[in-house]
């Protein structure tokens, strides 16, 4: 934890997307999956995983950095025991993987939250059940 974050005036919080939501980025209007706050007391805007690295890097650019308040990846580590998570140190994206009955499945997220969902559905595919998705406002 950083104490002295707010000293610039500019907080940047990532959590999850409302179900519905649509990319900001550009034309894209991809479902969102990340809420971006850049400032306190200013809306937020919703991306697409997609463009989430490029977004971070805009963002690291201008000085500032994204915590992610959307879990903790040692809670994510403790959920998936059977799951290697690890964090690529240049793009800084989150890669799990593992392998049900031989068969190697990869996830890979920019945040715990999304991380974590991407795994519960491969695990969810694994067994049958179709995933839990969210539905598409209209
Ligand atoms: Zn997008």
């Amino acid at each position: 934890m950083n104490e002295h974050a707010g000293l610039a005036g500019l907080v940047c919080q990532a959590s999850i997307a409302p179900p519905g939501a649509e990319c900001a980025y550009g034309t894209c209007q991809a479902t969102a999956t990340v809420r971006l706050m850049l400032r306190h007391g200013h809306p937020p805007y919703d991306y697409c995983e997609v463009d989430w690295p490029r977004v971070t890097d805009t963002l690291r650019t201008r000085g500032q950095t994204v915590t992610d308040t959307t879990g903790d990846m040692w809670t994510v580590r403790a959920e998936f025991a059977n799951w290697e998570i690890w964090q690529s140190k240049s793009s800084g994206v989150y890669y799990a993987l593992t392998s049900f009955g031989g068969r190697g499945v990869s996830v890979h997220a920019y945040l715990a939250g999304t991380l974590r969902a991407g795994m519960r559905a491969a695990e969810q595919n694994r067994t049958g059940q179709a995933p839990r998705l969210p539905q598409r406002a209209r």
